[in-house]
């Protein structure tokens, strides 16, 4: 049941337990806003869960150090032989990866904020899991965005390369493509996808 997370921990959700549960991917390019938006969204909606994914990158200066568990690639490989990643990939040298959710089965919303690749990995597992791409409102506004996190101009020239080979893809693949021009706007958009795809599981 969905109550572990909500505020009061007393009630269950009843949106969560109405419907068969969801596996919400949201992916896109580096600089989409991404992080800032899955944070909005559990934010509004106790009975979404947001999975933390496991990395080997270093942590930039000012980041929250409960944005990943930030790990060494030993012990990330070791979790890759173990069988303990959901999905796992390579990203501009460093892993990335999702371990298995204990959240599965328990009435919760699970939301994944991943690249293209996991995505992909996710889709083939759970063909019914919601992939939304989201795009940034311009090329320029991306780098406007990559830059202000700080990274070093090659992060930053990587990603964008990176964005372009990807983006055509994900379109393809995606079951909803959303672009972040505003984050309120954003957010009500997923929110309704969201609900919607509650509703077809309802009446399944
Ligand atoms: P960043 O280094 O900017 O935090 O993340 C780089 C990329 O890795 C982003 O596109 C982000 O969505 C993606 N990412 C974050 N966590 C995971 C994960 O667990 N699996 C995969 N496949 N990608 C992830």
């Amino acid at each position: 049941m969905c109550r572990a997370w909500a505020p009061s921990s007393v009630q269950p959700c009843a949106t969560s337990l109405a419907h068969e549960q969801l596996i919400i991917v949201v992916s896109g390019p580096g600089g989409v806003g991404k992080g800032t938006i899955v944070d909005a969204l559990v934010r509004r909606d106790p009975c979404l869960w947001l999975s933390r994914s496991w990395t080997t990158r270093e942590r930039r200066a000012g980041e929250r150090d409960d944005a990943y568990v930030f790990t060494t690639a030993e012990a990330f490989e070791e979790l890759i032989t173990a069988g303990g990643f959901l999905e796992w990939t390579e990203f501009l040298g460093n892993y990335y990866g999702t371990p298995r959710p204990d959240r599965l089965g328990t009435g919760a919303d699970i939301v994944l904020e991943i690249e293209l690749d996991g995505a992909q990995q996710v889709k083939r597992q759970y063909p019914d899991a919601v992939l939304i791409f989201v795009l940034p409102p311009s090329r320029h506004e991306q780098e406007r965005r990559l830059r202000g996190r700080g990274d070093p101009d090659d992060k930053v020239h990587a990603r964008l390369r990176k964005a372009e080979n990807e983006e055509p893809v994900g379109r393809e693949q995606a079951d909803y493509v959303v672009v972040n021009d505003e984050l309120e706007r954003t957010v009500d958009e997923m929110m309704t996808i969201i609900e919607r795809e509650r509703g077809l599981r309802r009446s399944a």
